[in-house]
């Protein structure tokens, strides 16, 4: 089905078509690793999933999914820093290395980021690359050669400058987000890794290093640059050397459009000669009580928070979808308990349609036109801009005029092949008879049992007492027995 998505740099809803072959390259700005990553970071991230699998299921084609992690930035350096209250036990011990302490501190939360989207339902499998920043400093320096060549970039005391003014001669800057030009002060520059559109000015690309931060070396046309890069020429590089330049889509929160992703578009063209690409979706907030989640607000929650509150993660996820990504979302416990309900009315269902006699319905024979109705209109929905709040709502009224006893078996084969379907985009329900599933404990849980259970092996019992902690905090009792455990959910 062909997939219509809006695209901000069209600022309208347009036919999306791969530029080669059946492969959708799509690129997502990926987590930064100074901390947990809370539930509205979640929700870009869960919108990029819902994009997709809604390309690989809806649409058809197959996706080659880049996310990147972010572990050089202004907040990892300043987390890291020998004496930071942000250090945890867990990562080790801090030491004079400064790199040392940057990757403990970012490879910790990165691991933390994979055990959390894993629980959300976010599938490895479907990533072809996640990047580390660190990986492609190499390719940080080679672009901003290039741009410094090329006369839009200049260097000053070691760092080195985007020169918008220059750029304005060659292309439109502002692309993705209006900026006002006339507060617009050529020559003044900013080194922080965000800033506000009144804010907008030479941009670094390269920050000359500071005293007790970690640093690369770096010359540059015969001047010492000792440094690291700027959070925007990150995306550009890793971009560009996983996928390919122009690829298909590019994904992040608003938030991202300045200056994260003007700023790359500036810098790819003037460097590449290429845009990233040509569809770039965006996702709206997450909001409490009116104000974006954020950890500066401190309004926030980690997925770790809502499990060890014995909140089910695919509520979580269901929670997401249950509005249209383009639209702000008001996180509230209230909504969370009926986004529960919501999700247990349809799993109810799909374990209905169970019956004795279901026999082989996953061959999807039996599929008559009742499901296929079905199936046209929620897909249809779907391929309306990831339209999930409609989709969900066909779904509700078939169930609620369809009750599965007045189902043939036909009809009950067909929607259960239906839900299998649906539930590779959506992700959130079992499609398994109701016995089977009476608890299920995600991989990571059992993989830190079976540690603990080792550790008890070991006589090691401070690590047993900490891997019973990490089990709780994702909402899981473990029992032990001899040579054995048992997992209960809290
Ligand atoms: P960060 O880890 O800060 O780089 O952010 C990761 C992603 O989360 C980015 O795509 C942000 O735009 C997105 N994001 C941050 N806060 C929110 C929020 N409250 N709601 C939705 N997306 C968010
Ligand atoms: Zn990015």
């Amino acid at each position: 089905m062909l997939i219509h998505l809006y695209n901000s740099l069209e600022k309208k809803v347009a036919p999306f078509a791969p530029l080669q072959g059946n492969t959708v390259r799509m690129y997502s700005c990926g987590p930064t690793v100074y901390n947990y990553a809370h539930i509205g970071n979640m929700r870009a991230f869960l919108f990029a999933d819902l994009l997709q699998r809604a390309l690989r299921v809806v649409g058809g084609y197959d996706v080659d999914w880049v996310m990147n992690i972010t572990n050089i930035d202004d907040k990892t350096i300043r987390d890291s820093a020998v004496g930071s209250q942000a250090w945890l036990p867990d990562m080790g011990s801090q030491s004079g290395d400064l790199m040392d302490n940057l990757m403990k501190l970012t490879n910790f939360y990165e691991k933390s980021f994979l055990d959390d989207i894993s629980i959300l339902g976010i599938d490895k499998n479907h990533f072809l690359a996640m990047p580390k920043a660190t990986d492609f400093v190499w390719g940080m320096q080679e672009l901003i050669k290039i741009i410094v060549d090329k006369g839009i970039a200049y260097i000053s005391e070691g760092s080195v400058y985007f020169n918008v003014t220059e750029w304005r001669k060659q292309d439109f800057y502002g692309k993705l987000f209006k900026i006002d030009f006339d507060n617009f002060k050529p020559g003044t520059r900013i080194d922080s890794d965000q800033y506000e559109r009144e804010q907008a000015s030479d941009f670094a690309l390269w920050k000359t290093k500071k005293e007790n931060e970690p640093y690369w070396e770096f010359e540059l046309n015969g001047q010492k640059c000792d440094g690291r890069p700027g959070w925007h020429i990150e995306c550009s590089v890793m971009e560009k050397e996983l996928l390919g330049l122009p690829f298909d889509i590019h994904t992040g929160g608003v938030d991202l459009k300045f200056p994260h992703h003007e700023d790359e578009i500036a810098q790819s063209k003037a460097g590449y000669g290429i845009e990233p690409t040509a569809f770039w979706c965006h996702n709206e907030f997450l909001e409490v009580e009116g104000e974006k989640m954020s950890k500066s607000l401190g309004n926030f929650f980690t997925v770790r928070d809502l499990l060890a509150k014995g909140i089910d993660p695919l509520d979580i996820r269901y929670l997401m979808f249950s509005s249209h990504y383009s639209s702000v979302l008001n996180f509230t416990f209230d909504g969370l308990a009926a986004t529960h309900k919501a999700r247990q009315r349809v799993q109810d269902y799909i374990y209905d349609l169970f019956g004795a006699d279901i026999g082989n319905w996953e061959s999807g024979i039996g599929t008559g036109k009742k499901v296929l109705d079905l199936k046209d209109k929620v897909f249809s929905e779907l391929a309306n801009d990831l339209h999930t709040p409609m989709a969900l709502g066909a779904i509700f009224s078939f169930i609620n005029n369809n009750p599965v006893k007045e189902l043939n078996l036909g009809e009950k084969a067909g929607l259960l092949y239906f839900f299998k379907e649906l539930n590779g985009v959506f992700a959130v329900w079992e499609i398994a008879e109701r016995k089977a599933v009476a608890l299920q404990i995600p991989q990571n849980v059992i993989e830190l049992a079976d540690k603990r259970l080792q550790a008890r092996r070991d006589k090691n019992f401070a690590m047993s007492d900490t891997l019973r902690d990490e089990i709780k905090s994702f909402g899981f009792i473990i029992k032990d027995a001899k040579d054995s455990y048992s997992l209960e959910k809290m």
